[in-house]
């Protein structure tokens, strides 16, 4: 199969493309075809400064790599709409030639005053067909001093049928469609006639795109008719769509790819999640790699139904595959991750210590900061309550007279569980008010990696003050306390 993502570059990539870039891929490396990208930029009014290079960087980092192209730089460059203007010119005057389109001269206040007129009379609107009519030489003449656009002749009765991979057979009437413009007064031509012509020239065979250009499918065959040319086939994708299942949008949270990465999620973890946004592999599996989606995939199981965007199971997704990924591979993302957030260096052990409470890279220095902190910091307030009660004294007395006695003999996990039972022994406290005191004293914090572990990397001198530091500033607390009493 061959196929093309063809975005519009608007600032960002996102997760709805995101998906249709996916889909086409799949297909692509299923059927040992090709994947084509095209930006579609013949839209002058929406430049947007660096949006292409933004785009092409989000598409890189999710791995979806695309064939073809013009080779510049010694690699693939992508087509740009804006480089084949002249290949549409040509088009463009052979349907005119062909009676299948003519040059249009109402101004916009002409429009205007024909679209109110209409509005007020409860009329369907779209163009009145003022141009349509104009003798072709006359028209001809006109275009070269004139400014014009050129507009499609949609023919004025009858149906137009087809057939949807997806949706199952479509017909749209004839007269509800407006004669499209298909070179604009700038010279540049419309998402139509461009779409249209590269999907020809390009060899698309199966065009795989949104919901939302359902209703531009058949002005699209209209044209691969006029032109003589075979038709592709046509799949489009159901609407991505909020919790409350009105359609996706950026108020109710993020769209762009960039935004998921700067979050700290793994390029596998959204290709994976967005995967099934639409699609269902017929079982109940969820967690899938690019290549098993390459296996997989198929449009028979493509649902017409909106799919919902549900961010907590990205989430969910990536946690996972956090911990899935290769050791060496989750270190290597972890320590970019933090030089990217000028957080400086963690050990490998520290890395390793943190991974399975992660649930994004993002988390990795909330995470980190208390263990690599240099001196004992306390300030959550959970953490300070467990601090001040009553039994965390002789806890943490125990605990020091424990490891003073253990000289230089390593401590470890079962170091640690022998030594909290000692402590439950001697001292009667059980439970949370046995645990929760170390860990405080450790991390400055409630919750965080098993203790054992903690000890094991800081071993007995930073386990030792540790504990001193916590105590130090449980006394100062309790001494500041007696005093503002008095
Ligand atoms: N340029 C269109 C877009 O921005 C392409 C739609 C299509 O795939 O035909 O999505």
């Amino acid at each position: 199969m061959r196929v093309r993502f063809a975005p519009s570059p608007t600032g960002y990539l996102h997760v709805g493309g995101l998906r249709t870039a996916l889909f086409n891929y799949l297909l692509a490396r299923q059927t040992n075809g090709a994947f084509i990208l095209r930006i579609e930029d013949t839209d002058q009014s929406r430049k947007v400064e660096g949006a292409v290079q933004a785009l092409i960087e989000s598409l890189r980092w999710t791995g979806l790599d695309y064939d073809e192209g013009p080779d510049k730089n010694g690699g693939h460059e992508p087509y740009f709409q804006s480089e084949r203007l002249e290949l549409y010119r040509r088009h463009i005057d052979q349907l005119i030639q062909n009676d299948h389109a003519y040059y249009c001269f109402c101004s916009s206040e002409r429009l205007e005053e024909v679209r109110n007129h209409q509005i007020a009379t409860k009329q369907q609107a779209g163009y009145d067909g003022h141009c349509r009519y104009i003798a072709k030489t006359e028209a001809a003449t006109r275009a070269r001093n004139e400014p014009f656009v050129v507009r499609m002749k949609i023919p004025e009765s009858g149906e137009l049928k087809f057939e949807d991979r997806i949706r199952g057979k479509i017909s749209y009437p004839l007269n509800q469609m407006d004669d499209q413009v298909l070179l604009k007064s700038d010279g540049f031509p419309t998402y139509h006639l461009a779409n249209v012509v590269d999907d020809h020239f390009m060899g698309v065979n199966m065009v795989i795109r949104g919901e939302e250009w359902l209703p531009s499918t058949p002005k699209h065959i209209l044209l691969y008719q006029y032109f003589g040319w075979d038709l592709p086939e046509f799949a489009h994708l159901p609407l991505l769509l909020n919790e409350d299942r009105s359609k996706l949008s950026k108020r109710q949270g993020d769209v762009a790819v960039e935004d998921y990465r700067a979050k700290g999620i793994l390029p596998e973890a959204l290709v994976n999640f967005v995967a099934l946004l639409g699609w269902n592999p017929g079982d109940d599996r969820e967690i899938f790699s690019l290549d098993e989606l390459i296996r997989t995939f198929s449009l028979e199981r493509v649902n017409k139904a909106g799919a919902v965007f549900n961010i907590e199971k990205l989430y969910w997704m990536n946690g996972q595959y956090l911990r899935s990924i290769e050791v060496n591979d989750y270190l290597n993302r972890a320590k970019s991750w933090l030089a990217d957030s000028n957080f400086g260096d963690a050990s490998d052990d520290l890395l390793l210590l943190v991974r399975d409470s992660l649930t994004t890279l993002a988390d990795l220095p909330n995470h980190l900061g208390p263990l690599i902190a240099g001196v004992l910091d306390i300030t959550d307030s959970d953490a300070i309550q467990i601090l001040d009660a009553p039994a965390t004294g002789s806890v943490l007395d125990m605990a020091i007279e424990i490891i003073n006695n253990r000289g230089d003999s390593p401590i470890d996990s079962e170091f640690i569980g022998s030594m909290m039972k000692q402590i439950q022994n001697q001292t009667g406290v059980r439970g949370k008010n046995l645990w929760m005191p170390v860990r405080v004293a450790l991390t400055g914090k409630i919750h965080g990696p098993e203790l054992g572990k903690i000890a094991e990397i800081y071993g007995n001198d930073k386990f030792r003050q540790r504990m001193q530091k916590a105590k130090e500033i449980r006394s100062r607390r309790a001494n500041n306390n007696r005093g503002g009493r008095r």
